[in-house]
């Protein structure tokens, strides 16, 4: 069986990918690999992020291994939140603060369009394929629903009159951000990795 890094311990996610790849790949975390590092995320793109996680890993263990980077991007904040998502509101503050953030600065703004973009990159034998899956939507004047994590309380897909966070699982894993990059990494995968050359 073919063996991966999936630089990460986010449960959820290994979990997530684990099973899609069952039987083809067997899937390690950053844990497995007793990797502790605290891997630098200093790009100012996702997928500069992306590249410089899965590059890291590449370079000192030589695994095969991939990467993710989220960002919600706000049009009329010039696409912030981006790189900055995970602790917009700042250092030892949560999603509640950054939500809270985020709703403050759009206070009487119409343009309400966003979206989430994820950027997979895959370094196999230390070539790199990157991988981009994109929902847009809006942000919510308020809060709506309380499943899922992050910003998904006030982020309203296009096309659909649930946010992410009145959505179950399933129907949020098929439209999201993450779940089409995921798509596409798991199609290169089954689809075309095997017909990469041999080291
Ligand atoms: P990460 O790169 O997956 O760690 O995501 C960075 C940040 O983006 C997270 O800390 C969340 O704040 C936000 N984020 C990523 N994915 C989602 C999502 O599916 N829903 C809501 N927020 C998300």
């Amino acid at each position: 069986m073919h063996q991966l890094v999936f630089a990460t311990n986010n449960a959820h996610k290994l979990r997530e990918l684990g099973e899609i790849l069952k039987g083809e790949f067997t899937l390690f975390s950053l844990n497995d690999i007793s990797c502790t590092d605290d891997i630098p995320e200093t790009g100012d793109t996702l997928e500069a992020n992306a590249s410089q996680k899965s590059r890291y890993i590449w370079d000192r263990y030589q695994l095969d291994c991939f990467s993710d980077d989220t960002g919600l991007e706000i049009a009329a904040l010039n696409n912030e939140p981006g790189v900055h998502s995970a602790r917009y509101a700042g250092e030892g503050k949560n999603s509640e603060d950054n939500i809270e953030k985020v709703l403050s600065k759009l206070s009487g703004e119409n343009n309400r369009k966003a979206c989430f973009r994820c950027v997979i990159s895959l370094i196999i034998r230390g070539n790199e394929y990157l991988f981009e899956g994109q929902v847009d939507g809006e942000i919510l004047p308020e809060r709506k629903g309380i499943s899922g994590f992050g910003y998904d309380p006030i982020f309203l897909p296009d096309g659909y009159t649930q946010s992410f966070a009145e959505m179950n699982a399933d129907l949020k894993n098929s439209i999201s951000h993450r779940g089409r990059a995921v798509q596409k990494l798991v199609r290169f995968l089954l689809e075309e990795y095997p017909q990469l050359p041999e080291r």
